[in-house]
C-alpha cells in the first residue's frame, strides 16, 4: 500500500512522463530536443527508487533531488536536483506539511534553482513558472486561501509565465545561444514546473 506522499510524487511523475514528447518538441524549438526524455528518465528512475512506504516528506524529496541529480543529463537534473533538495529542508521529519511549509519548501526550491543556476526573472527559465507561483501563493496565504484554492491561483500564475516565456529571449542555458531568436517560443523548463504544479494541483 503506497503513502499518499508517494501517491503525490507518482502524480508528478505520470504527468512528466504523459508529457515527454511536448517537453521534447518545446525543447527542440529552442534546445536540443532533450527536455522531455530527460526528465521522463528522471521520474522512472524516481519511481522505481522511491520507497512506496516512505512517510518522511523531507527523505522522500531528497531522494527525489538525488534520484534526479544523478540520472538526469542536461541543465534541467541538476536544477530540478537541487530544487527537491532544498525543498527537503523545511520537510525534514514531517509526515504532514501546511500551506505555511510548503510555501518556505517552494522559497528554498528557487533559491537552489538561483545558486546553481544563477538566473533571474525573465530570463526564459523555469523560474519564470515558479517565482510567479511563489508570489502567488504568499499572497494566498496571506488572505486566508485554502490548499485548493492556493495551488490553482498557482498554476494560473504559473501559467502567465509560460505564456511570458514566449515573448522574452533566452538570456541563459542553451535557447540564450538563439539570441533574438528564441523569441517566440515557449521555454520547456517553465512548461515542465507549470505541469508539476499541476499535478500537485489535481492531485489535492
Ligand atoms: P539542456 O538545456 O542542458 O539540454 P534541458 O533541455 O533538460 O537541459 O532543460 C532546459 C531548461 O532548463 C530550459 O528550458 C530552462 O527552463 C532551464 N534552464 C536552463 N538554464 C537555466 C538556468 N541557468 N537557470 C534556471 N533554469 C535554467
Ligand atoms: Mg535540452
Amino acid at each position: 500500500m503506497s503513502t499518499r506522499l508517494y501517491q503525490c510524487i507518482e502524480a508528478i511523475g505520470n504527468k512528466i512522463i504523459e508529457n515527454k514528447d511536448f517537453l521534447t518538441d518545446l525543447d527542440r524549438e529552442i534546445g536540443d530536443a532533450d527536455h522531455g526524455v530527460n526528465m521522463a528518465r528522471g521520474f522512472s528512475e524516481v519511481l522505481t527508487a522511491l520507497p512506496q512506504d516512505e512517510t518522511d516528506i523531507g527523505a522522500a524529496l531528497k531522494k527525489v533531488g538525488m534520484t534526479l541529480l544523478s540520472k538526469v543529463g542536461g541543465a534541467s537534473g541538476p536544477l530540478y536536483g537541487t530544487a527537491y533538495m532544498k525543498a527537503a529542508g523545511p520537510a525534514a521529519g514531517k509526515t504532514e506539511i501546511d500551506l505555511t511549509v510548503a510555501c518556505e519548501m517552494l522559497k528554498e526550491a528557487i533559491a537552489g534553482i538561483q545558486m546553481r543556476g544563477k538566473a533571474v526573472k525573465g530570463e526564459k527559465t523555469m523560474l519564470d513558472a515558479l517565482i510567479p507561483a511563489y508570489e502567488t501563493m504568499v499572497s494566498c496565504i496571506e488572505s486566508g486561501d485554502d490548499a485548493k484554492t492556493t495551488l490553482e491561483k498557482m498554476c494560473e500564475t504559473a501559467s502567465m509565465g509560460v505564456e511570458y516565456t514566449k515573448t522574452i529571449q533566452a538570456t541563459k542555458g542553451r535557447a540564450s545561444y538563439l539570441g533574438e531568436r528564441s523569441i517566440g517560443h515557449q521555454d520547456p523548463g517553465a512548461t515542465s514546473s507549470l505541469i508539476t504544479l499541476e499535478a500537485i494541483r489535481d492531485f489535492l
